[in-house]
């Protein structure tokens, strides 16, 4: 049987400027019932277009050139534009950064509940509206029967994002996709946002694809974790190991850079030198050479493969084939 969604060797690409640009390739991964996977990464990485891929929202400017995206066993990639619209909302759901954008400043929240209820549940006005309260409810809205009739301004980004989450999980989604769902919001709101998801979770066996630059919130949320580096996978791991023993010179390079609250001045306590080349100019060899400590030669000419080097823990780096004692030193090598 297949998993839930199995998204395997995908490769988007986008037409700009009458160029076509290879946005994110390469891209395996699988996702269960249930299950929470994370995929980090610096913005820019493929991460959004990967779950805009997933849900047919490349725009009219991009497409999956190659690959699958199986939801069950439906091809994602080949079903129609009307099948998509119905998997969509119903089937799965998705939350943004920026709830403003999703939720429509016109209509009140109630209307906007409702509508959607009526149509996927096949509810009544009647019943959808008692079941709206009961999802405004169950995300800590106040007062949710009152406020069923307010219009997004007068919810605080927290509160909307809570709206947007029960908007998301009421029509019961087999699959949640949350791009930097909490990103907006302080860091006790996120924890509670972050709660909250998982909870709701546990009574509907939803899978979560949770999509962040903030490994802190992966470790906290995440099953099993997917890394990605200028649009390719380069790690992925259970969250456990991911965590302990990071093999991927760009995993460590983020570890190292996730901020310490004994250190709340400090931003960032090292960051990774350089940045993500840019799609138009993808480096030879290794997309990360140029910023990885322990290049060589032949990283700068042969692209590495994903490879399993344990049960359930890939990565993409020379390296893991070679020489596993410099890695785990993190020294880089003397040239
Ligand atoms: Fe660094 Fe080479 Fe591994 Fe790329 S393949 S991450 S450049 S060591
Ligand atoms: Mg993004």
């Amino acid at each position: 049987m297949r998993p839930l969604l199995e998204v395997d060797h995908v490769k988007i690409a986008f037409e700009s400027d009458k160029e076509e640009v290879i946005s994110v390739e390469e891209v395996s991964f699988s996702v269960g019932q249930g299950e929470t996977i994370g995929i980090v990464g610096e913005s820019g990485c493929g991460k959004s277009v990967t779950s805009l891929s997933i849900m047919g929202l490349l725009g009219k400017n991009g497409k999956v050139k190659n690959g699958h995206i199986f939801f069950g066993d439906e091809d994602l990639t080949k079903v129609t534009a009307q099948r998509l619209r119905e998997i969509r909302g119903n089937e799965i759901s998705m939350i943004f950064q920026e709830p403003m954008t999703s939720l429509n400043p016109v209509f009140s929240i109630g209307n906007q509940m409702i509508e959607g209820i009526k149509l996927h549940l096949k509810m009544n006005t009647k019943d959808a509206k008692e079941y709206a309260i009961e999802m405004l409810k169950k995300v800590g809205i106040p007062r949710a029967g009152e406020m069923l009739k307010e219009y997004p301004h007068a919810f605080s980004g927290g509160m909307r994002q809570r709206v947007m989450i029960a908007i998301a999980l009421a029509c019961k989604p087999k699959l949640l996709i949350a791009d930097e769902p909490t990103t907006a919001l302080d860091v006790t709101i996120q924890a509670q946002i972050l709660q909250l998801m998982k909870n709701l979770q546990k009574d509907s066996e939803t899978a979560i694809i949770l999509i962040t630059h903030d490994l802190g919130v992966i470790a906290e949320t995440a099953d099993r974790v997917i890394v990605m580096y200028a649009g390719q996978v380069v790690e992925e791991a259970d969250v456990y190991t991911l965590f302990k023993e990071p093999k991927h010179p760009y995993t460590q390079g983020l570890m190292a850079s996730i901020p310490h609250l004994e250190y709340e001045n400090e931003q960032r306590l090292v960051s990774i030198p350089g940045s993500v080349p840019s799609l138009k100019h993808m480096p030879k060899g290794c997309r990360f050479h140029s910023r990885c400590p322990h290049a060589t030669q032949r990283c700068q000419q042969e692209q590495p493969v994903l490879k399993q080097i344990q049960e359930g823990h890939k990565v993409r780096c020379w390296l893991t084939e070679n020489d596993q004692s410099r890695m785990f030193s993190g020294k880089p090598k003397e040239e």
